[in-house]
């Protein structure tokens, strides 16, 4: 991807669409926002980390809230943390560390999403990372992720997505799926049940078969 600055989309829609493109567009494209429990707790874990500081300790500098941009995903915005670790041989570890809320989810949004933020310091550094870390706020836990070729492909990928739907303008349809849509900050907005073919002709039918073995 070859883009300019002022095409940059922002990182944290890189996560959105890798959940579901529908709630990408809602967000990034429609503008619209619903912010319940999960998002609540989410923004008040990055309010923590969302004032530019530089701490140094020994052997490692951290800096919070970095801005960071990548021209080859097409994406900008800010890291939590990233930390400097000076290597006994002189050289220098980049670790950028994002913070979410809850548990490891079950898809790789995250993953995705701290993996985009590596690509974007590896392009201001010209170096490469060879891994990140996510820190969970329900056991205060740091995982490592390792940054791989499959992650990287990925990441690509939905920032092409990203890019191609955006340009499009255009919201994809829902496709409700219980798990995922029950727990969605934008479910009222988005009326996955209401809108999805698929799902009104599967209750038509069930409603159908429930009228006739009652007949
Ligand atoms: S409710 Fe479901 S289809 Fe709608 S935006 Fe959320 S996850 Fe996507």
């Amino acid at each position: 991807m070859n883009i300019s600055e002022e095409q940059l989309l922002p990182l944290s829609a890189l996560q959105h669409m890798a959940f579901c493109p529908r709630q990408c567009a809602l967000i990034h494209i429609e503008q619209a926002w619903q912010e319940n429990r999960y998002t609540a707790e989410g923004r008040v874990l990055h309010e923590k980390t969302d004032t530019p500081e530089v701490e140094c300790r020994p052997g490692i500098r951290i800096v919070r809230a970095m801005m960071i941009h990548s021209f080859s995903l097409g994406v900008s915005g800010k890291c939590d943390v990233v930390e400097y670790h000076r290597n006994p041989d002189g050289t220098e570890t980049i670790l950028p560390v994002e913070y979410k809320r809850g548990r490891p989810k079950p898809d790789e949004r995250d993953e995705v999403q701290l993996c985009a933020q590596a690509v974007c310091l590896e392009e201001m550094h010209q170096t490469t990372i060879a891994r990140g870390i996510l820190y969970y706020g329900t056991n205060r836990r740091r995982k490592e992720i390792q940054l791989s070729d499959d992650l990287r492909r990925k990441t690509r990928e939905l920032a092409e997505s990203l890019h191609t739907m955006y340009r499009s303008r255009q919201t994809p349809a829902p496709h409700y799926e219980p798990k995922k849509c029950d727990a969605c900050s934008l479910y009222d907005l988005c009326c996955p049940k209401s809108l999805d073919k698929s799902a009104t002709r599967h209750h038509a039918a069930m409603l159908r078969h429930a009228l006739e073995d009652s007949a």
